[in-house]
């Protein structure tokens, strides 16, 4: 029963509320999430204007005031109307204290998301209280880990093991010209720490290169981020076998030319990454060949990351680590791959796969020889030029 959700409903301040004519109005200005309502006696629109957090009881009240006839059965039922359509929320709830000025944004954005029973504060209380493992302090891990202020994360585990070039100034914009020799993790944490100083931060200088190098770091680790592609499809292989062991979720990013692609894994509930070594291995028949030719000219492009375009893929990154960590909307990439076109500005995603529980050689009972595929990730070595 509507009594029973609201104390103090109100229409979510970040939509407008505005009269069309005498007998239409409207809630909100997007196209798509605008709604018409018609209302040829002035009853919902009054009723709209009371919805400005002031109790339940005093909008009855104040409802039957102007209109007499009115029940209280007939008042809920159009804020019911109201509700419907989404535009309806509970101005007093938990944790509204707990959270910072400074994430008042995220909590409004995450309103417009939550029906009436849940708390836009309660997503960003799980974000404060999360952990996030970020591999990789590149054009994209550089990037993340700014967003990942603005987030506001419990905690960010850093770990890279490159140091900061003059070439890396064009897209890594949370280095400065002074930061050029100093290793990326420490210029980074002096970066982190001044944007905020409510977010713990620990560097790692290292060099991930073996699933065991993954593994020490992740102790009280919430979702990790991978953004290091180097070696080439062996960083993510790597780093899926030590958080599929560990049972942490983890968003893989990378860019391509024009385009870049995210996905995520859910340890037992995903296909993981060499799940989908198995899928294109069973269905397409130029796969193994294609890696293998790929392989053998030990292809070293230089650096194509364009800041405009980076930005693209590191905000679909970590949106969709935000999406996993509190649940606000659906998560766009499990079990498949979200692709971002920078050139045109949209997405889409790939067929899905799925979890091969049996025939997977790390997450499922497989056997790793059985498949050709991944006797072609050992010893692959190459080192991008700048
Ligand atoms: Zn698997």
């Amino acid at each position: 029963m509507m009594t029973e959700k609201y104390f103090y409903p109100r229409i979510k301040p970040i939509y407008p509320l505005y009269r069309l004519n005498e007998g239409e109005f409207r809630i909100g200005a997007q196209l798509g999430i605008t709604a018409e309502f018609g209302d040829p006696n002035g009853q919902l629109w009054a009723l709209a204007n009371l919805l400005d957090g002031r109790s339940f009881p005093k909008i009855i009240n104040e409802m039957q005031q102007k209109f007499p006839e009115l029940s209280e059965r007939d008042i809920i039922k159009g804020v019911s109307i109201l509700e419907q359509e989404g535009f309806v929320e509970e101005k007093n709830l938990p944790f509204e204290e707990e959270i910072s000025e400074r994430y008042k944004a995220n909590v409004n954005y995450f309103s417009h998301f939550s029906d009436s029973k849940a708390n836009r504060f309660e997503y960003q209380k799980r974000l404060n209280e999360s952990t996030v493992l970020l591999l990789g302090l590149g054009g994209g891990g550089s990037n993340i880990l700014t967003l990942l202020a603005g987030i506001g994360v419990k905690k960010v585990i850093i770990v890279d093991y490159d140091k900061v070039e003059e070439s890396n100034l064009g897209r890594k914009l949370l280095y400065a010209e002074e930061d050029m020799g100093r290793y990326k993790t420490e210029a980074a944490m002096d970066a982190f720490q001044r944007i905020t100083s409510q977010i713990e931060i620990e560097g790692h200088v290292k060099k991930i290169q073996s699933s065991d190098d993954v593994s020490k770091f992740l102790e009280g680790v919430d979702l990790v981020i991978c953004a290091i592609d180097e070696p080439p499809f062996t960083a993510q292989r790597i780093v899926n076998k030590a958080i599929v062991k560990a049972n942490i979720p983890c968003v893989f990013g990378a860019s391509q030319v024009s385009r870049g692609r995210v996905f995520t894994v859910i340890p037992k509930q995903t296909g993981c990454f060499d799940c989908l070594n198995l899928k294109y291995s069973m269905n397409d028949p130029q796969f193994l060949e294609q890696f293998i030719g790929f392989r053998n000219v030990n292809f070293t492009p230089p650096t194509i990351a364009y800041a405009p375009a980076i930005f693209q893929l590191t905000a679909a990154i970590v949106d969709e680590a935000v999406r996993i960590i509190t649940h606000y909307a659906r998560p766009k990439s499990l079990g498949t791959q979200y692709e971002v076109d920078y050139e045109e500005g949209t997405s889409f995603t790939h067929p899905s796969w799925e979890r091969y529980s049996e025939e997977c050689p790390t997450c499922g009972e497989g056997n790793v020889e059985d498949w050709e595929i991944f006797k072609y990730y050992e010893n692959y070595n190459t080192k991008r030029k700048p």
